[in-house]
């Protein structure tokens, strides 16, 4: 398959594996991570995002430069606590907020859950916020997703 470089296309993630646990990884552009780290990056080629939830490499590029989680200002979701995890990060919505908003709302959408937050105002570049570097659309519906789930195992609990 042709590769369309958001790794929606295959499952082999480029091939380019992380230099520390050898997972694959998604490539990300620099000016996404110069963003997110605390210490400075090159512009002039793209890193890649380790995907393995418990390896604590975060970026690392071609060049043997290898970014830990502390190096970035903010926490991976998929390789941070549950507390930790966040939904959309140009609005600094948590998977937390996520299910408190679900949990109280009757028609959990994406818009609907950012108008509760009161976050509908900000912002947002999801270029520079989200460690992709892409919108938060798909993780946004994940949480949602998951906090329907809970909020019925809640309701079905209460009935008994
Ligand atoms: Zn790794």
């Amino acid at each position: 398959m042709e590769c369309n470089k958001d790794c929606t296309s295959c499952q082999s993630g480029c091939g380019i594996k992380c230099p520390v646990c050898g997972a694959t990884s998604i490539p990300v552009e620099s000016i996404t991570v110069a963003n997110l780290s605390k210490t400075p990056v090159k512009l002039d080629h793209d890193y890649y995002l380790c995907l393995n939830p418990k390896c604590k490499t975060s970026y690392f590029d071609n060049q043997d430069q290898i970014l830990v989680l502390d190096d970035l200002k903010v926490p991976i979701w998929f390789k941070s606590t549950f507390l930790d995890y966040i939904v959309c990060y140009c609005r600094k919505i948590y998977l937390k907020d996520v299910i408190r908003a679900v949990l109280s709302i009757d028609e959990p959408t994406k818009e609907n859950i950012i108008k509760y937050l009161e976050k509908e105002n900000i912002e947002t570049n999801c270029l520079l916020n989200n460690p992709l570097g892409k919108n938060c659309d798909l993780l946004f519906n994940n949480a949602i997703e998951y906090a329907v789930k809970l909020k019925e195992k809640e309701n079905t609990s209460n009935v008994k």
